[in-house]
């Protein structure tokens, strides 16, 4: 399954509590600070959308998108 998500940057109070849930972990701090100072979680490729990081973080910065696989209904020849 291919996912997303989208991080809400001034919402973020760099707690970092989402990195470590992130299963596959392609969630990663950023160097730069978003205008209340904090550093804020970047997205890497690799998201399964398992929605752990949105369930945790207390500021409600994800939002999680699914995709269905379009080749999922297709055999390897
Ligand atoms: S939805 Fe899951 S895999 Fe995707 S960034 Fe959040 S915790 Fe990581
Ligand atoms: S859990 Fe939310 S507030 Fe905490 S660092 Fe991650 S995005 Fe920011």
């Amino acid at each position: 399954m291919r996912a997303t998500v989208t991080i809400d940057q001034e919402l973020c109070k760099g707690c970092v509590l989402c990195v470590p849930v992130c299963p596959p972990g392609v969630l990663v701090m950023s160097e730069t600070v978003n205008r209340k100072g904090y550093r804020y979680p970047l997205l890497l490729d690799g998201c399964t959308g398992c929605e752990l990081c949105a369930k945790v973080c207390p500021d409600f910065c994800f939002e999680v998108y699914r995709e269905p696989n379009p080749h999922a209904g297709d055999r390897l020849a």
